[in-house]
């Protein structure tokens, strides 16, 4: 498979379990294919980090923004913070990733406030946003129909999905990417599967978020950029599509979101 060409669009490397053999991990992902990367960022302190391994890896480009589990970080100044991150750096491509996350924590009001700057921001800049959304799509739905009123949503992408057919199409009509990690390769991961069928052919991404969720046959393992090839390979299965069509047409979808060449600003 030398002649695939994959991007996985939301992974993580800064944490401590790449630090001992993270030349070999790239090296994987180069055979298998991988040519971009984007590697989220889930709080302000990781940014100096991040642009040091984006500038070390050509292929690794990344976001900055504060994780909804972190929301209660969120200070005054960190819009601003967060735009002169953005601004400095052209490898920067996408505030987030932000969100809401009721699964883990229910403090909304505390989540909302850390979100809705974010999304400003995004729209200000004219960047895509990444989307955290776990057991809250209804409330992320509204939010994002009430910037959609004022002609101040931004573009984006739904990370890791594991919603319903349903709230996929909401997001889909508002305008967003679907992107379907090593989740979907889960056996019983049925209404992803439907997701992943039915969604349109130029409106979806791959990704693996490393170092979270490998997919199979890697399950229970530490995830890595590399196996964004079985994500893309369970995908053809599921829409009966050959492995280098879906890499092409996510490769596209990543590009068309996140303009990874583009010299900004
Ligand atoms: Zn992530």
């Amino acid at each position: 498979m030398s002649d695939i060409s994959l991007i996985d669009s939301h992974c993580h490397l800064i944490f401590e379990n790449f630090e001992k053999d993270l030349e070999a991990v790239v090296a994987r992902w180069r055979s298998r294919g991988v040519k971009k990367l984007l590697h989220a960022c889930c709080e302000l302190s990781e940014i100096p980090k991040l642009k040091k391994i984006s500038h070390e890896f050509e292929d690794i480009y990344y976001s900055v923004g504060l994780h909804p589990l972190e929301s209660k970080k969120w200070k005054k100044n960190y819009k601003s913070l967060l735009k002169q991150a953005a601004q400095e750096d052209n490898r920067v491509l996408a505030i987030g990733e932000l969100g809401l996350d009721f699964f883990k924590n229910e403090n909304k009001n505390i989540q909302i406030d850390a979100l809705l700057p974010q999304m400003e921001l995004a729209y200000e800049l004219d960047l895509p946003v990444i989307i955290h959304c776990r057991d809250a799509a209804k409330e992320m739905i509204n939010i994002c129909i009430e910037l959609y009123k004022k002609g101040r949503c931004p573009r984006g992408v739904l990370h890791c999905w594991t919603g319903s057919t349903d709230e996929m199409k909401q997001f889909l009509d508002l305008g967003f990417y679907i992107s379907f990690s090593g989740i979907v390769t889960f056996p019983k991961a049925y209404e992803i599967h439907e997701c992943a069928k039915i969604v349109p052919s130029d409106r979806y991404l791959i990704e693996t978020d490393s170092p979270f969720l490998a997919p199979v046959p890697h399950r229970g393992k530490r995830n890595e950029p590399a196996f964004v090839e079985n994500v893309a390979n369970f995908l053809s299965k599921l829409r009966s599509t050959e492995i280098i069509k879906i890499a092409e047409e996510s490769s596209r979808n990543a590009e068309d979101l996140f303009k990874f060449d583009l010299l900004k600003r």
